[in-house]
């Protein structure tokens, strides 16, 4: 199965609402977008941007949205009655731009991780606090402990020094994930295969880029290890739909069926897991 949408870790719809509408009544910190280097300004729809602005020897006007904000290239020739037509027959598309990107950084800035004790890590859909702890030999996990006042966690101890280093701590955190991945997999395996009266042969992790589960003629199927993060049920949407591969080796209307037939949800979590964000 490949996630649908732009990239593997941002579902975005590649769909392009009309300008206005990225712009609801109330959500005024969204029409202002402004590049680090800008030197100009214009009005499109609601939005304020603040551009970047280069001469250069080309034959048209060149627009670039980045995670910077827009930048804009004209010719020598080309007046600012010129540019700004530009601008403005480029404005949808341009608003649109400009919002994937912002939400692509926020994304991103809201999913990396700082691997350090108090770092939180999602596992199964919940928050777990890292715990720096020599006496523990490998990780252990703890359910409820209370790590600030009033506040209660599940915490991961991990057998490091203080001084670990992030990629210390990146890694045996990584392998615990990548264990309980294998263990909870197999278990939902063993759960779904049953009820649809298939036989898996084999099930195992993997890193693909591109896709968060396949299913092989033999009875094995394959499933991403970072579907750990997320919850349960998307979790058993995944596995749920590689063994109904097992069933029917297409995405025929037969083969939702036998899905729907364990999962009837199935909908909603395959909606969600488009707008899964990985941590990193
Ligand atoms: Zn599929």
């Amino acid at each position: 199965m490949r996630p649908e949408g732009s990239s593997f870790s941002l579902m975005s719809s590649s769909s392009t609402p009309p300008a206005q509408a990225l712009y609801a009544a109330g959500d005024a910190s969204r029409a202002a977008f402004r590049h680090p280097q800008a030197q100009h300004e214009i009005r499109l729809g609601q939005a304020l941007v603040a551009y970047e602005f280069k001469r250069a020897r080309r034959r048209s006007i060149g627009m670039v949205v980045t995670v910077d904000g827009l930048t804009v290239r004209a010719p020598k020739w080309a007046t600012w009655a010129d540019i700004e037509t530009a601008l403005r027959s480029k404005e949808r598309w341009i608003c649109a731009k400009l919002v994937d990107q912002r939400e692509r950084a926020q994304k991103m800035a809201a999913s990396k991780i700082d691997w350090k004790e108090g770092a939180v890590v999602p596992f199964l859909g919940e928050q777990v606090v890292l715990v720096l702890d020599p006496r523990v030999s490998g990780a252990q996990f703890k359910q409820g402990e209370p790590t600030l006042p009033g506040i209660v966690h599940q915490a991961l101890h991990l057998g490091l020094p203080q001084q670990a280093t992030p990629e210390q701590i990146r890694d045996a955190v990584q392998s615990w994930l990548q264990r309980e991945a294998k263990a909870i997999f197999q278990d939902r395996a063993r759960h779904f295969a049953d009820q649809m009266g298939v036989s898996v042969t084999k099930v195992s992790l993997s890193s693909a880029k591109t896709r968060w589960g396949s299913a092989s003629a033999d009875g094995s199927i394959r499933l991403h290890w970072r579907l750990i993060h997320f919850s349960v049920s998307i979790i058993d949407y995944v596995v749920a739909h590689e063994l109904a591969h097992l069933r029917e080796m297409n995405h025929s209307q037969r083969f939702w069926d036998v899905v729907r037939s364990v999962m009837p949800e199935y909908a909603d979590m395959r909606e969600q897991l488009k707008h899964v964000t990985i941590p990193d």
